[in-house]
């Protein structure tokens, strides 16, 4: 499975993630760098939320 290339630092990761660098921070899961604050941020970065978080299913 194809993953995209991590981000050498905070910069390149800003520049990745469309967000500011102050914006960037750890993953709490896998400590990959991840947009944390502002607009959009959280504790996660997207791969560890699409595990914890599967796809929504229709209710049964
Ligand atoms: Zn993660």
């Amino acid at each position: 499975m194809a993953s995209p290339p991590a981000p050498r630092d905070a910069y390149a990761a800003a520049a990745m993630l469309d967000c500011s660098v102050d914006q960037v921070g750890r993953c709490a899961q896998c400590t990959a760098y991840t947009q944390k604050y502002g607009r959009g941020g959280g504790p996660l970065c997207a791969g560890c939320r699409e595990k914890l978080a599967p796809a929504p299913r229709k209710q049964l």
